[in-house]
C-alpha cells in the first residue's frame, strides 16, 4: 500500500457545482475502489482576499492508502475534468503526491497561499520541487489551491464540518430547514458547534441560498458533534449523502502573519499591531474609518457595518494600542490601500483627559477664565483667584480593553468565532476516517 495525497480546486463556477461536493463524490467512489482514507477529507480555505475566488476560496485534499496509485490518479484526473464547470468559469488544478510525508516546500507554499497571492507559475515551480504530479484545465489557476490544500498539514488547530448534499433534482429549490430545531441544537451543543445560527439577527447560518448542492453544513470541534446534527435536524428532503471534512475553518489561519504597514501588499491578510492615529469617522452606511500608525507608517483602517464592530470602533481614540486582524483592500486612483478589519483587539486604552475650569473656593461654583494667564473669577460670588489653574480629569472611556469579533452572520469561513478562543487544538490524533 502506498500513501497518495490527492488535492483539487477551482472546479466550480457561480452557476453551480462545488469543489467540496466533488470531493464527496470522489471519496465515495474511491472507497468503493477499496481505497482507504487515512484522514478525514480536508476542506482547506485559503486567502479569502483573492479577487478571482468564486465564493469561499476552498480546496479539497484526500490523503489515501492505495494499492495502485496509477489507477487512482487516472480516475481522479478524469473525475475532476468531467466534474468541473470548465468553460464557464472553472480553472481546475488537480495534484498528486506519492509520499508518506509532505515536503517542507509544499508546507511553505500552503502557509503563504493562506495570506498572500500566488501565481500559477509559482505553483508549478513548487510542485516540481516537491515531486508533485499535476494536471490543469482552463487557465490552471486551480493548481494554487490544490497545492495550498495538499501542503496544509492541519496538525495544529482545526475544526470539522459535516456537509450534507442534495440530490441533483432538488438543487435550485428552496431548502426547508426547521429554525427551532437548529436553535435548540445550537444551544445544546454549545460551545462545541459554531455558526449554526446568529441570534442577534435571527438568521440560520447552516444552509446556503444558492443553486449549489450543499443542503447544509454544520461546523464544530469534533467529528462526533457535527455528525450528531443529522439525526437532530432531520432534513425533510431525501439527501444524496454527507461527509465530514476536517478543516481550518474557524481558526483564523489566514491572520497568523504580522503585516508591516510600510510594506503592505494588496489582497494580503494578517494582523497589525499599531496605534490609533486619528479619531474614527462614521461613513455613510454605518461604516467607520480611522487612521492607524505603526513604526512611523500610517494607513486607513475600515470597520464595516455588517460586522457589528463599527459601534465599538467609533469609540477608539488617538493613542489607543490595538491589534487588528485584516485583509488589505487594493488602492485605486480614488482611495489608498485600506485595512479591512476582521477582528479588533484593544490592547491598551490611552488616557484621555478633560480640562475643566477650577471650582470657586468660596461657593463651589465652576469659575470663568479672566483671559490667558489672568486667573479665574466666580460668576456667582465674584471671588477672584489669580493663581487658580485648569483641572485635569481622567475621562471614563466608553470602550474596554479586550477582543471584539464580528457577529456570526458576517464571519468569513476562516474567522475564529469568539467561543473558540481557548478551545484551540494543539494537534490531531488520527482516528478513523469516516464519511
Ligand atoms: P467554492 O468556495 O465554491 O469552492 P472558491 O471560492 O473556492 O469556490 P474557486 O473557484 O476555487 O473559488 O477559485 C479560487 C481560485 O483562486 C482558484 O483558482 C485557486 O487556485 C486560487 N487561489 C487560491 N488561493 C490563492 C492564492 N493565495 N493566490 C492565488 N490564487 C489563489
Amino acid at each position: 500500500m502506498q500513501v497518495l495525497h490527492v488535492a483539487f480546486d477551482d472546479t466550480d463556477s457561480r452557476a453551480g457545482r462545488c469543489t467540496t461536493h466533488l470531493g464527496f463524490k470522489v471519496a465515495e467512489h474511491l472507497k468503493k475502489m477499496g481505497v482507504e482514507l487515512v484522514d478525514y477529507p480536508l476542506l482547506i480555505r485559503l486567502n479569502p482576499n483573492i479577487p478571482w475566488k468564486t465564493r469561499g476560496n476552498g480546496a479539497v485534499c484526500l490523503r489515501l492508502k492505495v494499492p495502485d496509485a496509477g489507477r487512482v490518479i487516472d480516475y481522479v484526473r478524469q473525475a475532476v475534468e468531467e466534474g468541473s464547470a470548465i468553460g464557464s468559469g472553472a480553472n481546475p488544478g488537480v495534484a498528486f503526491l506519492e509520499s508518506d510525508r509532505i515536503p517542507g516546500r509544499l508546507q511553505e507554499f500552503s502557509s503563504i497561499a493562506m495570506c498572500d497571492v500566488m501565481s500559477r507559475q509559482m505553483a508549478e515551480k513548487a510542485a516540481k520541487a516537491a515531486g508533485v504530479q499535476y494536471f490543469t484545465f482552463g487557465n490552471g489557476q486551480g493548481l494554487v489551491g490544490s497545492l495550498g490544500a495538499m501542503g496544509c498539514l492541519l496538525d495544529g488547530d482545526h475544526t470539522f464540518e459535516l456537509i450534507a448534499y442534495r440530490k441533483l433534482e432538488n438543487c435550485g429549490l428552496p431548502r426547508i430547514v426547521d429554525e427551532q430545531q437548529i436553535i435548540k441544537f445550537s444551544v445544546d451543543t454549545f460551545p462545541n458547534t459554531f455558526n449554526n445560527y446568529d441570534p442577534s439577527h435571527k438568521r440560520v447560518l447552516i444552509a446556503p441560498h444558492g443553486p449549489d448542492p450543499v443542503f447544509f453544513g454544520v461546523r464544530g470541534e469534533s467529528a462526533e458533534v457535527v455528525a450528531s446534527a443529522l439525526p437532530r435536524l432531520k432534513p425533510e428532503e431525501e439527501l444524496d449523502g454527507w461527509t465530514i471534512f476536517r478543516s481550518n475553518q474557524g481558526t483564523n489561519m489566514h491572520l497568523q502573519n504580522e503585516i508591516r504597514v510600510a510594506e503592505v501588499k494588496a489582497y494580503t491578510a494578517g494582523y497589525v499591531r499599531c496605534k490609533v492615529k486619528s479619531k474614527p469617522v462614521a461613513m455613510e452606511g454605518g461604516h467607520v474609518i480611522f487612521t492607524i500608525e505603526q513604526a512611523g507608517a500610517e494607513m486607513p483602517a475600515a470597520v464595516y457595518e455588517p460586522t457589528n464592530l463599527a459601534n465599538v470602533a467609533s469609540k477608539l481614540e488617538p493613542g489607543d494600542s490595538i491589534e487588528i486582524g485584516c485583509g488589505v483592500r487594493k488602492g485605486t486612483s480614488k482611495h489608498p490601500k485600506i485595512l479591512n478589519v476582521e477582528y479588533l483587539s484593544v490592547l491598551e486604552l490611552a488616557p484621555i483627559y478633560n480640562m475643566l475650569n477650577p471650582l470657586c473656593k468660596v461657593c463651589g461654583k465652576r469659575m470663568k477664565s479672566e483671559g490667558k494667564n489672568k486667573g479665574y473669577q466666580c460668576d456667582r460670588c465674584k471671588n477672584r483667584d489669580p493663581n487658580a489653574a485648569k483641572i485635569m480629569t481622567l475621562q471614563e472611556r466608553a470602550i474596554k480593553a479586550g477582543l471584539y469579533v464580528p457577529t456570526p452572520k458576517a464571519h468569513r469561513h476562516l474567522t475564529k468565532p469568539i467561543q473558540r478562543y481557548g478551545l484551540e487544538k494543539p494537534g490531531f490524533v488520527k482516528s478513523i476516517a469516516r464519511g
